[in-house]
């Protein structure tokens, strides 16, 4: 049964850093926003531990207590920050109608997508159980690399992304497997040089997962198999890093918004503003590219300043708060 139907000058929707930076400046410029959190509070920065390459953090900081102040931040300036998962929008009208959990409806002027990505799994039954159990299997070296300290870990990918992240392990880890599919890499010449060139680090091309293996609790070894000679044999590991790739979090705006191939929102390059009117994005759902929380606090900022631009078109008694550009 539907409640009540909110109306709203600015909904944001997702709570990494984009979501709150856009909240920050919504918030300041007077647009009375309303964030939605979705299902991980804080967004993909909760799952990492250090955060050392974002600005005015000289000795680093982990990345829930980045998020814990940056929702501070926009609290302060009276953000209605809310649980909650948007599940359906409908952007066809003037007003743009959005559903949380399926039941609350909101009629929105602006609203300002920050929903992320997510890392991809390989999808096999022994990964899904021992990532849910917390026994050894990670989709975040940089997170969880520190649990593995002079230990034999295996890492799955071929991309940038995966010799990034073989990389850093081979710093803590005694030995790095690393499981190319195909005969050779897809990245960039410089990355896959590296760790071809770092010696505890272990390339086997053609090489895929069968298994992961484990006595119930915590990861043991990797089954793995030669796609080209079908020959199965097992790696000791204590750790399984699956490096394949993100999906942007953008399924309820299919068919709605202009998505590219992998599902990341095509905005106006330049600003942050969709094929929709008063639709803006922000963050990783249209950011393959780059990836960095600083990066998602940028645009969530533009977001925000676009959107109140948009607001201040549209309605001659909004006005644009000089307090966001000082
Ligand atoms: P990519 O999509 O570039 O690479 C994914 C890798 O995972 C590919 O090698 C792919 O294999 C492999 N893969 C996919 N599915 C499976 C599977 N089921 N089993 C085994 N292997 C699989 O993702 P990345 O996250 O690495 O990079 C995304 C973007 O971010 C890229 O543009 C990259 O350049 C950029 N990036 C840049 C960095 C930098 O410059 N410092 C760091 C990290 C990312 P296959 O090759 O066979 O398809």
């Amino acid at each position: 049964m539907s409640e009540t139907i909110e109306r709203l000058k600015c909904l944001i929707i997702g709570s990494g850093p984009a979501g709150y930076t856009a909240a920050i400046y919504a918030a300041r410029a007077n647009m009375k926003p309303v964030l939605y959190q979705g299902v991980q509070p804080g967004g993909q920065l909760t799952t990492t531990n250090e955060v050392e390459n974002f600005p005015g953090y000289p000795d680093g900081i982990t990345g829930p207590e980045m998020m814990i102040d940056l929702q501070k931040q926009a609290e302060r300036f009276e953000t209605d920050v809310r649980d909650g998962w948007v599940t359906k929008v409908d952007f066809s009208g003037s007003v743009h109608k959005v559903w949380v959990n399926d039941t609350k409806e909101i009629h929105c002027d602006t609203v300002i997508i920050s929903t992320g990505a997510s890392a991809k799994y390989l999808g096999l039954d022994s990964e899904q159980k021992y990532l849910k159990l917390g026994g050894g299997v990670s989709a975040c070296a940089v997170c969880d690399g520190f649990f593995y300290r002079n230990q034999e870990v295996v890492i799955v990918g071929a991309g940038d992304s995966a010799c990034e992240e073989a990389h850093y392990l081979s710093k803590l880890c005694k030995k790095v497997t690393m499981l190319v599919r195909r005969d050779e890499f897809r990245a960039s010449k410089i990355m896959a040089a590296r760790v071809q060139n770092t010696e505890n680090i272990d390339i086997l091309f053609n090489t895929e997962t069968d298994e992961v293996l484990g006595d119930g609790q915590v990861v043991t070894s990797v089954r793995v198999f030669n796609n080209k000679t079908q020959e199965k044999y097992e790696i000791p590991a204590t750790g399984f890093f699956v490096a394949i790739g993100h999906k942007p979090n953008t399924d309820i705006f299919k068919d709605i918004l202009n998505l590219d191939e992998t599902g990341y929102i095509i905005n106006v390059p330049g600003t942050s503003k969709t094929n929709i009117e008063g639709v803006f994005v922000s963050g990783d759902a249209a950011d393959h590219v780059y990836r960095q929380a600083v990066t998602a606090a940028g645009t969530g900022c533009m977001a925000a300043l676009d959107a109140e631009r948009y607001l201040a078109a549209k309605d001659s008694s909004f006005e644009v708060s000089t307090s966001t550009y000082n």
